[in-house]
Formats: structure tokens, C-alpha cells, sequence
């Protein structure tokens, strides 16, 4: 199977990290939605980064 739907990613500038398991309450993401899944417009609830500024974490 691959990682990419629990895949964590990292916001390069505040490190806040996006878990899919968690999703985001701020902007009502459910849990289990995906990164990529993520509404164009969503952008960081700590800094409002753009999803382009995050990184993905290794699965290890
Ligand atoms: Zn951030």
C-alpha cells in the first residue's frame, strides 16, 4: 500500500506538521482526509503558509 494517504508533511516555516489521521479543526478538515485532498485554498493554521511550503515526513 502506498504512504501517500497518511503521508505527515512538515510546514517549512513553523513546523507545524499536518496529520491526516488528525485532520484540520481550524478549518474543519475531517480526520482521514488526505494532504492532497486538502482544499486549494488551505494554507497553514499556525503561519498561513501555502500548501506549497510544506514537506513531506519520512514514514520512519
Ligand atoms: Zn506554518
Amino acid at each position: 500500500m502506498s504512504g501517500e494517504a497518511h503521508t505527515r508533511l512538515e510546514c517549512k516555516v513553523c513546523w507545524y506538521v499536518y496529520d491526516p489521521a488528525v485532520g484540520d479543526p481550524l478549518w474543519q478538515i475531517a480526520p482521514g482526509t488526505p494532504f492532497a485532498d486538502l482544499p486549494p485554498h488551505w494554507s497553514c493554521p499556525n503561519c498561513a503558509t501555502e500548501k506549497s511550503g510544506f514537506l513531506p515526513l519520512g514514514d520512519d
